[in-house]
């Protein structure tokens, strides 16, 4: 019992004061949390995979400073605070302090812009209207992980939340404006919904799970 006690103690010492001195040199630092910038779960900063490159969290601040009053700024996972080409599984390329997984917006039944999420994790819960159905394509092409997340959620919660079109379109139109944004990852039929045109909105491919319960990030 003593013994695990010290343990945490030392862990959360360790996660909360030390790493984030010596990660200086490894050129990451942890996302600066703010009034509008948070994690949707607080075991992204527990666990240490809440680390970018500094520039990346200049666009963040930036970011949430773009979004209309009200609007929080909610991040999933970023990187794991050093060395190059570790990955943060289950994602394998958040490896190099580059990617970052943000939360989608979502409204409530009237409408209104809602900082809640529709799971705990804030992973697992798809945004599937009709069009391109490409969590079908890539199974019945043998890529049977493609929908994997489903199993990530936690908990499904605040199940009345309803995607926000408008917000999520501000959100990343917003991100568009950095031209160190290198690719955004959101599913085809999304892209289409949301009427995006710029060609770093991407699909990220079968090999990668769908990204319709989530926006993936990375820069240059
Ligand atoms: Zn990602």
């Amino acid at each position: 019992m003593y013994q695990s006690i010290l343990f945490i103690l030392l862990y959360l010492v360790t996660t909360f004061f030390v790493i984030p001195k010596v990660t200086v040199f490894f050129g990451r630092e942890r996302i600066t949390n703010s009034k509008n910038i948070t994690p949707t779960n607080f075991m992204t900063e527990l666990l240490n995979r809440n680390y970018v490159k500094p520039e990346l969290n200049i666009i963040l601040q930036e970011l949430a400073h773009k979004l209309p009053e009200g609007v929080e700024l909610k991040y999933l996972d970023a990187n794991f605070p050093f060395f190059n080409g570790f990955p943060l599984l289950p994602h394998l390329s958040h490896n190099d302090g580059k990617k970052l997984d943000l939360s989608f917006i979502y409204e409530d039944k009237n409408g209104i812009v809602s900082n809640l999420k529709k799971s705990n994790s804030g992973y697992g819960i798809f945004e599937y209207k009709g069009g391109n159905n490409q969590n079908d394509i890539c199974k019945q092409n043998g890529y049977y992980q493609y929908d994997f997340p489903k199993y990530l959620t936690f908990g499904r919660i605040n199940p009345d939340l309803v995607f926000s079109e408008k917000y999520n379109k501000i959100l990343i139109e917003s991100l568009l404006e950095s031209n160190k944004i290198e690719k955004i990852f959101i599913e085809p039929h999304l892209k289409a919904r949301l009427h995006l045109t710029d060609s770093r909105v991407r699909f990220q491919g079968c090999r990668s799970v769908r990204h319709d319960d989530h926006i993936h990030v990375q820069i240059k």
